[in-house]
């Protein structure tokens, strides 16, 4: 014996497969306007997130070029200036640690926190220097310090 709910799923089985091939061509159409208007859909969508992107990445510059600035723009130890170059340093060596606490962004937590005393401007050359000679860069020669070469 048929249960009520097959045989109505049966019937409506049969209809649906009549209703695919009587509109046929209309069902591609709509499928494939369905899709067409989803592509625009989707495009639009990434070209608002690259517009994002690009923000974010303009602001982020943004923040690092004042917070350079303030720190006196160029670094401390050879003068370079090209902002490519520079990188914001901690004096006091704890960079690591403090980066953990804040995140990624240095530049705008050093904005949000009003510039607090204790940071430098340096390139990275001079701030890898300085990392792996104890804290002062090589470019201050001294003949009694024990480089790692
Ligand atoms: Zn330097
Ligand atoms: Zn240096």
């Amino acid at each position: 014996m048929i249960s009520k709910q097959t045989k109505h799923y049966r019937n409506n089985k049969i209809y649906f497969k009549m209703y695919n091939i009587i509109n046929k061509d209309r069902i591609l159409d709509e499928h494939k306007e369905y899709y067409k208007n989803n592509k625009e859909k989707w495009k639009n969508q990434q070209k608002s997130k690259e517009v994002d992107r690009k923000a974010g990445k303009k602001y982020r510059v943004k923040q690092k070029i004042l917070v350079i600035n303030h720190y006196g723009g160029k670094c401390v130890c050879c003068g370079e200036t090209n902002l490519v170059f520079l990188t914001i340093d901690h004096i006091n060596n704890n960079g690591s640690t403090h980066r953990k606490e804040i995140g990624s962004n240095l530049a705008r937590w050093i904005i949000k926190n009003q510039y607090p005393i204790g940071f430098q401007v340096l390139c990275w050359n001079c701030n890898l220097g300085k990392h792996l000679n104890n804290g002062i860069c090589p470019h201050t020669f001294n003949e009694d310090w024990e480089y790692e070469l």
